[in-house]
């Protein structure tokens, strides 16, 4: 190879290495990662091969040859009495064949093959956390630590003792005098979520992952927050063991074979922690050959998505301890263990904008294109970033690197910005002020997290919905307009708005799927009955928000005529029973939308008059005031019937009875309710009862 090649080798050797000391420090030290673990391993495999290539050119600094990070000075240090590693790694299954042809070559020169030629070992879970060594004396948590470098650790042992799942003392007779107990401390995701809700209230920080959240709670310099952080541990491994034989304590270390241990195996040596009360995951098994690796992690796999906790592989250690210990080390891991990775689920990816999308009920919806990017299996090029208050919760700008999340079929979303790669030219999302579909003005509401298009009866994206509403059995009762109809005018284009319903006839009815020439009349008799709809009604169908059944009727009485709802100010609105702020700014606000003017005024060209109820003034009618409670069933009366007729007389129903009920209408089948209004004295009446009550409404 020529020098200027090696050279160039040489370089890219350097910046990895840099690069990657950068994000084990953001990693190990800060527990804010700016790339993703996918990321961070295509870096280390690069640096890898290119060392393989480059024997001369490895240093014992590479951080191929070291685990971790350095200590935070903060907390004490602690050194491993025996070295804390990492493990190999692999994404193929041809590795993982290697890896197991490697033991079985070594174990049969050794003598430890078993007879079937198969080498067994223990797989389990590879769980995300972050490795963290107890140390037991006489049964008792003496010390705990990180694994910082490996060789030296933190001191974290306040907060280990806040950990519930950690036992302060262990279980049993003839503990060892010394047990270093090497595991996993994680979160749940669903603890690690609660977590976040809790800090973002606080205007705490934000953790990317459930394993940066552990990892940010356990290395807490004050364990009284560490005490209230949900940590789990799982236990997988050990350091130094010291047992008593005769009077005796023997030193036990793993690097010199397994003489002088009460088991001799690893899974036996997990049982061994479990019968002391340590935490053991139950989904371990012993497997023999490498066509059973397999079918574990595929098993694993499958079942990764519904585990409370993060996994981000498997891992499989040669069983046998002696075996362990013929196998030996390699610089930073075990030649017995290898870590199976699964597909990455988080990644690194730049939001090229943002974009709003319109649903059927007119909520906006921010939606954050993305530089496409493979995560969990998929190209993802957009995640919806729900409404503007998780926006500025993640804080996520245009420009921004962002994590993108997809795990198991869960739709991808983006987990956290990274605000340390921020461009300075990177924008603020500001939420449109009017509609991107139909240009109608957009609204907010206080107590709401949407933003919403008001352009309800004209908004392309709402069509579809607000006629199916309109048509509906409460509304304008048009019989035959289903879902599936409106959605073929919809798309065909002849139904744009509501009035267009009012100039459809036979013939092209008759055209639609489904539609006989009996029905498509039936339909159009429908349609012309609703061209003189109860002003109610038809103020019901317009889909104002926050306009139900009964303030639109509320409505109509008070105002006699669509017309002069459309004249009235909030203050005017105000002034009808019932109606709060929330309403009257619905309404007006309605009304102020141009767009939904012309509707109106196309209903009206279209020949839809709305007949308003003979306005008696609201003393006089015989229910004004009064709240009715129905239950059962009535001879002859449906339920909506009987409403329909209370509200005409200008009562209130209601679902539930109380001291305030002027009536209950019980019909056969009455239940609780009934009993409920003899037990408060409220007076009860039968469908006659309630017919004399209406008088002659
Ligand atoms: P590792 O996480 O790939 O594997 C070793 C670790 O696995 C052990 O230390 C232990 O904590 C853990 N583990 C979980 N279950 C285990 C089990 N059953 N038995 C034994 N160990 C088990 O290696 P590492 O050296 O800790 O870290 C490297 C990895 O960390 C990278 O591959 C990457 O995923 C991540 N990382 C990411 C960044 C970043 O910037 N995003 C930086 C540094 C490291």
């Amino acid at each position: 190879m020529s020098a200027a090649r090696t050279e160039s080798v040489a370089n890219r050797i350097d910046a990895l290495r840099r690069e990657i000391d950068r994000h084990n420090h953001h990693y190990y030290v800060l527990d804010a990662p700016i790339v993703s673990d996918a990321e961070y391993d295509r870096l280390m495999n690069e640096l890898a091969a290119l060392e393989a290539a480059h024997p001369d050119l490895i240093t014992p600094e590479s951080p191929t040859q070291r685990v971790g990070g350095v200590p935070l000075a903060a907390f004490g240090s602690v050194r491993h009495a025996v070295v804390m590693r990492s493990l190999g790694n692999a994404f193929e299954s041809d590795d993982v064949r290697a890896f197991d042809r490697r033991n079985a070559e070594t174990l049969t020169a050794a003598g430890l093959l078993p007879a079937d030629g198969r080498v067994e070992y223990m797989a389990e879970l590879k769980f995300d956390g972050l490795a963290v060594s107890l140390r037991y004396e006489a049964g008792r948590l003496v010390q705990a630590a990180t694994r910082g470098d490996g060789q030296t650790g933190e001191d974290i042992t306040a907060n280990v003792r806040t950990v519930r799942s950690v036992p302060l003392r262990l279980r049993g007779e003839r503990l060892p005098e010394v047990l270093e107990v090497r595991g996993e401390m994680l979160m749940t995701r669903a603890d690690f979520q609660r977590l976040n809700e809790v800090q973002q209230q606080r205007r705490e920080k934000i953790f990317v992952n459930p394993r940066n959240a552990a990892a940010g709670s356990l290395r807490q310099l004050d364990p009284r927050i560490t005490a209230t952080r949900p940590l789990r541990f799982f236990a997988y491994g050990w350091g130094e063991i010291r047992l008593r034989h005769d009077g005796q304590v023997d030193l036990f270390r793993q690097e010199a074979g397994h003489a002088g241990m009460p088991q001799d195996t690893h899974s036996g040596m997990l049982d061994w922690f479990a019968s002391m009360g340590l935490p053991v995951n139950a989904l371990r098994r012993v497997v023999s050959g490498p066509d059973e690796l397999l079918a574990y992690y595929d098993e694993v796999g499958g079942q990764r998505a519904d585990l409370p906790f993060d996994i981000d592989g498997v891992v499989y250690k040669v069983d046998s301890l002696k075996a362990q210990g013929v196998l030996g080390y390699v610089a930073r891991a075990p030649r017995y263990a290898l870590a199976h990775k699964f597909p990455a689920q988080e990644e690194t990816t730049v939001v090229l904008d943002i974009d709003v999308q319109v649903g059927r009920t007119g909520a906006l919806t921010p939606v954050a294109r993305l530089k496409p990017v493979f995560v969990g299996g998929v190209t993802v090029t957009n995640a919806t970033l729900h409404n503007e208050d998780e926006i500025r919760r993640k804080d996520v700008r245009i420009g921004d690197t962002v994590v993108v999340r997809r795990a198991g079929d869960v739709i991808p979303e983006i987990v956290a910005s990274v605000p340390a790669l921020r461009p300075d030219d990177a924008r603020q999302f500001e939420m449109p002020v009017s509609c991107p579909v139909c240009g109608s003005a957009v609204e907010r509401l206080e107590d709401e997290a949407a933003a919403r298009c008001t352009g309800g009866l004209f908004c392309a994206a709402q069509r579809k919905q607000s006629l199916t509403h309109a048509a509906g059995r409460k509304a304008l009762d048009i019989e035959g307009l289903g879902e599936k109809l409106v959605d073929q005018l919809v798309e065909s284009g002849r139904v744009k708005s509501l009035a267009d319903l009012f100039t459809l006839n036979v013939l092209e009815l008759s055209a639609y799927e489904r539609m006989g020439r009996k029905s498509a009349e039936n339909l159009i008799q429908a349609i012309d009955k609703a061209r003189r709809p109860d002003l109610g009604r038809l103020l019901f169908a317009l889909g104002i928000r926050h306009v139900g059944e009964t303030t639109a009727r509320d409505l109509a009485r008070h105002f006699g005529s669509i017309e002069a709802i459309v004249r009235a100010d909030e203050e005017a609105l105000l002034a009808v029973r019932d109606v709060g702020p929330v309403v009257a700014g619905s309404v007006s606000r309605f009304f102020a939308e141009p767009h939904n003017l012309e509707i109106v005024a196309a209903l009206r060209a279209a020949g839809v008059e709305p007949v308003a109820e003979a306005v008696a003034p609201e003393g006089e009618l015989p229910l004004a005031g009064r709240t009715l409670v129905l239950t059962g069933t009535l001879p002859n009366w449906s339920r909506d019937e009987a409403t329909r007729r209370i509200m005409a007389a200008g009562g209130k129903v209601s679902g539930s009875v109380s001291r305030k009920t002027a009536y209950v209408v019980a019909g056969e089948e009455a239940g609780g309710k009934l009993e409920k209004a003899r037990t408060l004295g409220v007076r009860i009446v039968d469908e006659d009862g309630l017919k004399g009550l209406l008088g002659d409404i």
